[in-house]
């Protein structure tokens, strides 16, 4: 029988349990994100078409509350002065820090306006860089422009995680020691979570990254056991994984080499063993997506991790205003992934935005009208944008910021 260490695992990271899908990335962003004020004009001009009254959706700019949902964070400060001078009104705050959507805001949301326009998601620091700048941080202008993380929070939630699983890809060691089949030389931390007294336990799929332990063999200096560690035959699988174009076929040699970002989330579980839960599941949604986000090869994990948490984020928007309570209520509700820019010529912040999906729930509707991320995009990029209320010059103190657009360089691996 094939040994197992998956009956340590909480049942929601056990591999045979479903997970909803979330967007790829790399998908997501092989379109270029806009200025956020220029989505704000072509949402807002959307609204008013024929396309959207034909749903069911009345769309008069004297009722219509405008709302964010966002991260407390000072770099998306530009948010709510776009929505103020394009709408005239000061936005309503559906949002907590860390970008988490707050349904307890909506009961009087809906008190102050019967229409509902939305705009909100996760947000992500970047650095423009030739070919492709850096996420997951960005210069602070009230401390000296030095830089800290962004989402912080996001990034602190994740921190323990991203330690843990940087210590395995090091750590974990594959050779092939007789020039036949290839060994992984594992700590026994990452196999059984009795090994580590780490709240954060990381544990390799025995099940499919191994075909079982190597035997001892007195003859065989190799395998002899090390204090602390296990030795496994790899699986054909995982080799058949490792893209042959690598430079370090490494794993071929008779040194031990770390497998590196080898370890895709295919291979391994992660999870908090002292996580909340309720009813199985986390009450931090993102967790049982850490390990997609922390091991993607081809999205950097802090845009993966904003990207996730908005597509969760946006699930709890679209079922909170389902309610019976909100029934004969209307909400137009744009998501997506906010990418914040400290840009040196403005002296200030400048956000892009990225969407994500838009939902439209006619007043006496319980269901909305699901828009992608795709036909966004479609739809946006031959509208001609509404005009805002009061000048952008004077409200944001800049009226275009389009060389900050143009500074965003990253395109997803083999997408162009
Ligand atoms: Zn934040």
């Amino acid at each position: 029988m094939k040994q197992s260490n998956r009956i340590w695992l909480p049942a929601y990271c056990d591999p045979n349990s479903f997970l909803p899908a979330v967007q790829e990335t790399v998908v997501l962003f092989s379109r270029r994100p806009y200025l956020f004020q220029d989505f704000v004009g072509r949402a807002l001009s959307f609204l008013k078409s024929e396309e959207v009254t034909k749903m069911g959706f009345q769309y008069d700019p004297k009722r219509a509350l405008p709302c964010k949902w966002k991260c407390s964070d000072e770099s998306l400060f530009g948010v709510d002065l776009v929505l103020y001078a394009y709408t005239g009104h000061y936005p309503f705050d559906k949002g907590r820090i860390g970008g988490v959507y707050n349904e307890t805001a909506l009961g009087a949301a809906v008190h102050h306006s019967s229409v509902n326009i939305d705009f909100g998601g996760s947000h992500v620091g970047y650095v423009p860089e030739k070919n492709g700048g850096s996420y997951g941080r960005i210069a602070r202008p009230l401390n000296d422009r030095q830089t800290s993380t962004d989402c912080g929070y996001l990034m602190a939630a994740l921190a323990p995680f991203k330690e843990v699983y940087d210590d395995a890809c090091k750590n974990i060691f594959l050779f092939r020691p007789d020039g036949r089949q290839v060994i992984a030389s594992i700590p026994n931390e990452f196999l059984q979570p009795g090994w580590s007294t780490n709240r954060i336990k990381l544990l390799v799929d025995i099940e499919r990254f191994t075909t079982g332990p190597v035997p001892y063999n007195v003859g065989n200096p190799y395998t002899h056991k090390v204090a602390g560690r296990s030795l496994f035959y790899v699986s054909p699988e995982f080799l058949g994984g490792i893209d042959p174009r690598l430079p370090d076929q490494s794993f071929m040699t008779t040194e031990p080499q770390p497998i590196g970002n080898e370890l895709t989330a295919d291979y391994f579980s992660i999870y908090d063993s002292e996580a909340e839960l309720v009813g199985g599941v986390p009450v931090k949604r993102f967790l049982p997506y850490a390990k997609y986000i922390l091991s993607s090869k081809v999205a950097p994990y802090p845009l993966k991790a904003a990207v996730t948490s908005s597509n969760i984020e946006h699930n709890r928007l679209t079922d909170s205003v389902r309610v019976e309570e909100f029934r004969t209520a209307s909400f137009a509700s744009f998501t997506g992934v906010f990418i914040d820019i400290y840009d040196e010529k403005l002296d200030c912040y400048v956000n892009l935005f990225q969407p994500v999906g838009l939902s439209i729930k006619p007043a006496g509707k319980a269901r909305e009208i699901e828009i992608s991320a795709a036909e966004i995009h479609h739809i946006f990029d031959n509208l001609e944008p509404a005009q805002p209320q009061m000048s952008l010059e004077g409200v944001l103190g800049y009226e275009r910021a389009d060389h900050v657009l143009d500074s965003f360089s990253y395109r997803a691996e083999g997408c162009h």
